[in-house]
């Protein structure tokens, strides 16, 4: 069986850089169609201003958007630049996971196993990156990629050299520690939960992954950072605002409720009353509603990439203060 030693670093960076470009491009047709309910496969790519399909050639990662600076070659609509920046993660993603992972192997590792363990990371990135972005346009985080994706990580962890209890307890811990004190907690104290079960099924694929320490880092990590960001864009901008999605979905169901009458309103007004996301945001900096989600799949990220070489060590520092 062949090893890693007799690939090339450079020769697996030329084969793999393209395939994390190509796959980022199949991302951006799943942000875009995933949550909308339509099938990710079929039809091929269509102009999301005129709906004509897209020539292979006019959709070439990044090239593409590019040579037709950002307007659709059809009907000239402006291509959003969230497309060739999805594309470009995908390609960086190839490279972080061949130089933090694949090539921290040693050597002596058969190639088989080498691609397997790319294989395994790449799909946890992609998953992670995709996320993150429905998150943001939509703050939904869709059970298929939550889940899905922790089921992934359960199922490979001992092909990872995790341990499999290890990984169940970790996904338990994942769902506990983002359940019950603000979905459950919040639900007693205040009648609404205060941060949607997507978020939890998120920590909870964190630690199906990486087990508890993998919960951990994704719950602080992300808060840690989703606070900075937060801070950062109100100083610059003054203000935070939601996704579109999410506004004109209020709007829907406020207009269906002005319509409904009898039992079907009352239904309604539940369902309003019980999603955080139906209720405007109200004004002042600890009231801004930012979706968590980017930021758990952003920490979520970095553990996976970063923990073999930085953070087990502060891991263990921190358990062993003595060492
Ligand atoms: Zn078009």
């Amino acid at each position: 069986m062949p090893s890693l030693a007799d690939f090339p670093q450079t020769f697996l960076f030329a084969f793999l850089v393209p395939f994390g470009l190509a796959w980022g491009s199949f991302l951006n047709v799943l942000i875009h169609r995933l949550p909308r309910g339509e099938s990710v496969v079929r039809p091929a790519s269509r102009c999301p201003g005129c709906g004509k399909s897209i020539r292979p050639y006019d959709n070439v990662p990044i090239l593409s958007y590019l040579i037709l600076r950002g307007r659709a070659r059809c009907c000239g609509a402006p291509i959003s630049p969230r497309y060739p920046l999805v594309e470009l993660l995908g390609g960086l993603l190839a490279v972080a996971v061949l130089e933090l992972l694949v090539f921290e192997l040693p050597l002596s590792t058969s190639i088989a196993r080498a691609l397997g363990i790319f294989l395994v990371y790449f799909t946890l990135g992609l998953t992670l990156i995709a996320l993150c972005f429905i998150d943001l346009e939509y703050m939904i985080l869709p059970d298929s990629l939550t889940l899905g994706g922790a089921a992934i990580g359960l199922v490979t962890a001992h092909f990872r050299g995790v341990d499999f209890q290890t990984s169940l307890l970790g996904a338990a811990l994942g769902f506990a520690i983002i359940f019950l004190p603000f979905d459950l907690g919040h639900r007693l104290l205040r009648g609404y939960p205060g941060m949607g079960l997507g978020d939890a099924k998120l920590t909870l694929l964190a630690g199906a992954w990486f087990g508890w320490r993998g919960a951990v880092f994704a719950l602080f990590g992300g808060a840690v950072q989703a606070t900075l960001t937060t801070l950062i864009v109100y100083a610059v901008r003054g203000r935070i605002e939601e996704p579109d999605a999410v506004v004109r979905e209020r709007e829907a169901l406020l207009k269906q409720i002005a319509q409904a009458e009898g039992d079907e309103r009352v239904a309604l007004e539940r369902e309003r009353d019980l999603d955080p996301v139906m209720q405007a945001p109200e004004s002042g900096l600890g009231k801004m509603r930012i979706p968590f989600g980017p930021f758990l799949a952003l920490a979520t990220l970095e553990y996976a990439l970063f923990e073999p070489a930085l953070l087990g060590s502060v891991f263990e520092a921190l358990l062993n203060p003595s060492l």
